[in-house]
């Protein structure tokens, strides 16, 4: 089937999504490759060209403006977007395909700019406008969101009669070797990070203190790791789409050096987003903090260790209790090895061109804005074990108390 894919971005997780089109030549068999710095795109395409069928375009646009985005997509004319700047484009990248009537796909939820407050109520109030327009908007197609929230679907349809609880486990037990980096954009990891706890219990959000909530677990692959309660985007949609839920939660892994200076950078305010004037011009002090660490892309080839994240699900089946665990396991150096990335990128790069690939082939087609546990999981969890992160069920895991 013929499919041309325009993907928004150049950096971690586009990288991955680019390699794994090209891989997948008999879907891709055009993609063009735009971001704000076009020399990002054009270093990508100079990698692939000559090792794919797939046909290489490159362009230079400002996401945040509508015109320029409508212009890009008339002038190339795809089947789908695959939004893979950051999550400040959301809404103009969806208000160009509206315009233009092509399906969107994005890994990530729309934030303000100057609020740190991730929601979907934005992207939700597209419900009607892509229902009316005949195209199909897929919200939160990484790994978490995105994964994850398959998994969950997919426990529903063959496991179980009704879902009480869900954790979802998120650890990175890799090691880049530097005492501070993020392993995705750091803005936006440290916006997350920083933000208070919150899971849903018994019909409400209940609120902590950042890293108020803490547990130790045995991950498969990786060994014990201390994790932490966050707020986490998939929540929010989980909550409203896993009928009967009772209580939902999220936990990350972060190794002590980690803590300690994210600790010491908000102590000192290196963590705001709040502008302060410095030498006569307005910095967000966050924003120069990203300028001087590490840039994520440059952690690849240092990481070594393996990523393991997955859900575990308790509920019931047939009358009868039901504990489930799928998860993943990923490994950095490998990753590297196959597209030069780590592997937070790559889970997200992979489940980003999988989202894409379901819409282009019309195996997911409905049109209005859903998100992704929304829409049939077997055919996605089919793909995931061709495409690099095959998947791993036990109905005896280690619960989280
Ligand atoms: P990077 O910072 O590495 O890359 C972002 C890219 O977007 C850069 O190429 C950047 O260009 C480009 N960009 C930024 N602003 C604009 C703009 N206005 N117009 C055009 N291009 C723009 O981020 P990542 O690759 O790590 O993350 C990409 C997305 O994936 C983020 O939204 C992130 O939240 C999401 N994500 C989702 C995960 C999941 O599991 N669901 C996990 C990890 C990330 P430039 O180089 O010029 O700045």
């Amino acid at each position: 089937m013929m499919g041309k894919c325009l993907i928004i971005g150049a950096g971690g997780v586009a990288s991955v999504a680019v390699h794994k089109c090209c891989q997948n030549s008999g879907v891709f068999k055009e993609i063009m490759i735009a971001s704000r710095t076009k020399s990002k795109c054009d270093a990508l395409k100079s990698k692939l060209q000559g090792t794919t069928d797939t046909l290489i375009h490159t362009a230079r646009v400002n996401a945040d403006n509508v015109d320029e985005m409508i212009a890009l997509i008339e002038s190339f004319n795809p089947d789908v977007v695959l939004n893979l700047a950051l999550p400040y484009q959301d809404l103009t990248i969806m208000d160009a395909c509206l315009a233009t009537r092509t399906h969107y796909v994005d890994t990530a939820n729309y934030e303000p700019p100057e609020t740190a407050k991730f929601e979907y109520k934005w992207q939700w109030a597209y419900r009607d406008k892509f229902k009316n327009a005949g195209i199909t908007a897929l919200l939160g197609s990484g790994f978490d969101p995105g994964v994850t929230g398959v998994f969950c679907a997919y426990a529903m349809k063959h496991y179980f009669d009704s879902i009480e609880y869900i954790d979802i486990l998120d650890c990175n037990g890799g090691d880049h070797g530097y005492p501070f980096a993020t392993n995705f954009n750091p803005e936006i990891n440290i916006r997350e990070v920083s933000a208070n706890g919150r899971y849903w219990e018994s019909g409400k959000w209940i609120e902590t203190s950042p890293m108020e909530i803490k547990r130790e677990y045995r991950f498969d692959g990786v060994g014990e790791r201390d994790m932490y309660l966050l707020y986490h985007e998939e929540l929010e949609s989980l909550a409203q789409n896993i009928k009967g839920i009772k209580r939902i939660r999220f936990f990350m892994t972060f190794g002590q050096s980690y803590l300690t200076h994210l600790k010491c950078l908000e102590n000192v305010g290196m963590t705001s987003i709040e502008p302060i004037m410095y030498e006569g011009r307005e910095i967000i002090p966050l924003q120069f903090l990203k300028a001087v660490l590490p840039d994520p892309a440059s952690l690849g080839e240092r990481t070594i260790g393996k990523t393991n994240i997955g859900c575990i699900i308790q509920g019931v089946k047939d009358g009868k209790p039901v504990n489930y665990y799928v998860y993943n396991i990923c490994d950095h150096r490998e990753c590297y090895k196959e597209v030069g990335s780590q592997a937070v990128s790559y889970t997200t790069g992979v489940p980003a061109m999988l989202g894409a690939m379901m819409v282009m082939t019309g195996e997911w087609n409905k049109a209005g804005v859903y998100n992704i546990e929304e829409f049939d999981p077997d055919p996605f969890m089919r793909e995931l074990n061709k495409w690099g992160l095959p998947w791993i069920e036990s109905f005896n895991p280690d619960l989280v108390n």
